[in-house]
């Protein structure tokens, strides 16, 4: 088997795929065949990571540009430790993004939303089939690229360095088991965060870090293998490692993304019954992530979302909550209570306190109605009505990871750099094996941070190769 490439990527997810096919665009424009291996540690019927499973929101605005409240965000919610530049490269290559992905066979689609009170500006866009639509579209240009494949079943082991401190390959190891390098000059690490790594969860989030549950199964692949490869390789790192973005799920499901997005139309309670959570802060989406930090962080991982029919009946509550499951059900609240193992005198009490609390005003479920409690700790900011419409309601909800924020240091090329700012020659890395965000995530943005600087990764390769060939000639 030739083992001799222009291009080795390891990841086959939204990052990965991008960084082959946008250097395969590249080197046909500059008329030399591309050889590029893209890893794959799972079979092909489970290839993609978590794109793979994503709906994959785009926080895009009508004109399909990014929204322009996200650089000022990262910079609030990071306390000024997100690198704008990198940032600001994104939001300016968020069209050329879209344009690409279309290019090449994701079809996209744009919606203002059912809930225009969400925290993204305004509207989103995503692809047709969600993050497979991106997986099956660039995997398939891929496969029409002479001298280009997917190698499944194929995992990278670690970096072959040249004796510059450069990168020329990567052992890889497949089926057979036995260990053996591709020889390549570029290099693209899209190998996903470490959420799939229990070890490394409990090395950066506490020994309770191993016991969080994944919100899609092929997570399990993304086992920080990138990141260990290239801090080996001398590189920096960036984005915070004790923290990640979970999703409050439902635990009786095992369908992937079982998430339900509808707290702030009911009331939460933990397993003693009582309130923990300001459930009308702000919309959903720019909550869901804190909500489920906090149940797995102070609540013990468990919590119930209570409800009635008229949360039922809000238009469009059904496309916020993606589990499979129904909901758990009785006609009164004491009758519930049994059903959730929590103690009936006591969540009759905190629905009773929470109902007398409700203050004046009229409920707008698609705005930030101000319609609140009176009196009641924690209060409940908006989209507070009385639970008195039986039967009763109740979801089970538990924090899954998605994913981890701490990652490889890269600059706005999609370079690796090292702790001193320096790039290590022929490194790239793209995608949520590099580190951006800190405390919080403004949701609809990984995704697409994953194809942009794939995009960038894959194009700026191609053309130091084409730079390369130029000298040689010369
Ligand atoms: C259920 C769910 C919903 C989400 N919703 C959204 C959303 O709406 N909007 C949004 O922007 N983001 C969303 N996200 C996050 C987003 O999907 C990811 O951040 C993004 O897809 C990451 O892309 P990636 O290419 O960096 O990594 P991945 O897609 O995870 O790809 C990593 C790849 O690397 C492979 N791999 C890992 N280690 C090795 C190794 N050693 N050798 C070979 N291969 C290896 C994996 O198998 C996989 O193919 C969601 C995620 C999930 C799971």
């Amino acid at each position: 088997m030739d083992s001799n490439y222009d291009l080795v990527v390891i990841g086959c997810g939204a990052a990965g795929l991008a960084a082959a096919v946008s250097y395969a665009e590249a080197a046909a424009t500059q008329e030399h065949r591309a050889r590029i291996a893209v890893l794959e540690r799972a079979t092909k019927e489970n290839r993609g990571g978590a794109t793979r499973w994503t709906s994959s929101w785009f926080r895009i605005t009508e004109d399909r540009r990014l929204d322009p409240n996200f650089i000022g965000q990262m910079e609030a919610v990071s306390g000024g430790r997100a690198d704008l530049d990198y940032c600001r490269t994104l939001e300016r290559e968020v069209p050329g993004t879209l344009d690409f992905l279309e290019r090449h066979g994701v079809a996209l689609i744009y919606f203002k939303q059912p809930f225009p009170n969400r925290n993204t500006g305004g509207g989103l866009g995503m692809p047709a089939r969600g993050g497979l639509g991106i997986v099956d579209g660039l995997a398939a240009a891929v496969d029409g690229v002479n001298g280009a494949e997917i190698q499944y079943e194929t995992e990278a082991v670690r970096l072959s360095l040249s004796a510059d401190g450069g990168v020329d390959g990567v052992v890889v190891r497949g089926r057979n088991g036995m260990p053996r390098t591709l020889n390549s000059a570029a290099v693209v690490i899209a190998a996903g965060g470490f959420e799939g790594s229990p070890e490394m969860l409990a090395r950066h989030l506490g020994s309770r870090g191993r016991d969080l549950p994944l919100v899609a199964p092929t997570l399990e692949n993304n086992r920080g293998d990138g990141i260990r490869m290239a801090i080996e390789a001398g590189a920096g790192t960036a984005g915070q490692f004790d923290m990640f973005h979970g999703e409050p799920a439902d635990p009786r499901s095992r369908k992937p993304d079982a998430v339900v997005y509808a707290f702030p139309y009911g009331i939460v309670v933990n397993r003693h019954a009582r309130r923990f959570y300001d459930e009308g802060k702000d919309s959903f989406d720019a909550t869901f992530e804190e909500f489920a930090f906090e149940i797995w962080c102070n609540q013990e991982q468990k919590a119930f979302l209570i409800g009635d029919q008229t949360t039922l009946a809000i238009e469009h509550v059904d496309k916020i909550i993606l589990t499979d499951q129904p909901p758990l059900a009785a006609a009164t609240i004491g009758e519930l209570a049994p059903l959730l193992g929590v103690d009936p005198t006591a969540l009759e009490r905190t629905v009773a306190e929470y109902n007398a609390a409700v203050g004046p005003g009229r409920f707008d479920a698609h705005s930030r109605d101000g319609k609140c409690t009176r009196g009641i700790d924690p209060p409940k900011s908006n989209w507070a009505f009385p639970l008195n419409s039986p039967p009763f309601i109740a979801w089970p909800l538990t924090c899954a990871i998605t994913f981890t924020f701490g990652g490889i240091r890269t600059d706005d090329s999609a370079r690796v750099v090292t702790p001193a700012g320096q790039t290590i020659p022929g490194l790239y890395a793209a995608g949520e094996v590099t580190g951006l965000y800190y405390r919080r995530y403004p949701a609809g943005t990984s995704v697409l941070r994953a194809a942009t600087f794939g995009r960038i990764a894959g194009a700026h390769a191609a053309s130091a190769k084409a730079g390369a060939r130029r000298a040689a000639r010369r």
